[in-house]
């Protein structure tokens, strides 16, 4: 629990920097069903979905260009009235969010904004406020879609780049994801045919070696 409070306590303190809400973000979704377990919170599975929601809205709509005229366009795009039904999900678990904004402090280029999570509740009222305003403020800095889930291990990570360039959380997901697909398995069977080949090879060359060294020594 002291992890878990300290590590909202510094979310909730510290003025909002991407790359970190990014890395408590991934580490709250892949860590929090086990936590929540270990200290008794359980865990709320419309976090997960919340995150996949957003991401899913942000790629229809970028499909065909981003609408201009706000939620009534997008209903017209490919998919449209399925984003409106998905975005109406979104607002419900937004409101159930007590949250206030606060003006932290000024700098060069704006006030640098806080949130900060209503009173009195339980601890996992406040971890339920901290991840849906690390979403919101993801969301709105354009950088939520670099929070993704690998469809090999359904760990989530964050991407390097925006874009739809990395799938996988690693090499090895990627790899392996690969090798279960029919066109991976052909190739390995491809590869692993050349492989015995050429160690059959190598070993037919090898005693042929042996055997002339062994005639050479008995002239
Ligand atoms: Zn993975």
């Amino acid at each position: 629990m002291r992890r878990l409070t300290e590590k909202i306590k510094a979310r909730m303190t510290s003025p909002d920097d991407p790359r970190r809400t990014q890395q408590w973000l991934t580490e709250y979704l892949n860590d929090g069903p086990t936590l929540g377990q270990k200290l008794g919170l359980g865990w709320d599975e419309s976090l997960p979905r919340f995150v996949r929601d957003i991401n899913e809205v942000d790629e229809i709509a970028s499909q065909n260009g981003y609408p201009d005229g706000g939620r009534m366009q997008l209903i017209d795009y490919p998919n449209g009235k399925h984003a409106s039904r998905v975005l109406e999900r979104i607002d419900s678990v937004m409101s159930r969010a007590a949250l206030s904004p606060r003006l932290l402090i000024p700098a060069s280029d704006g006030w640098r904004p806080q949130w900060r999570s209503g009173t009195p509740q339980s601890v996992e009222q406040s971890v339920f406020n901290v991840a849906v305003a690390s979403v919101f403020d993801l969301a709105v800095a354009g950088e939520l879609s670099k929070i993704r889930e690998c469809p090999h291990c359904r760990k989530w990570f964050v991407a390097a780049k925006k874009g739809k360039s990395q799938r996988f959380c690693s090499e090895n997901c990627r790899s392996s994801a690969w090798r279960t697909t029919s066109s991976g398995r052909e190739s390995r069977r491809e590869y692993m045919r050349e492989y015995m080949r050429r160690r059959r090879y190598r070993a037919q060359r090898h005693t042929k070696f042996e055997r002339k060294q062994l005639a050479g020594k008995g002239k």
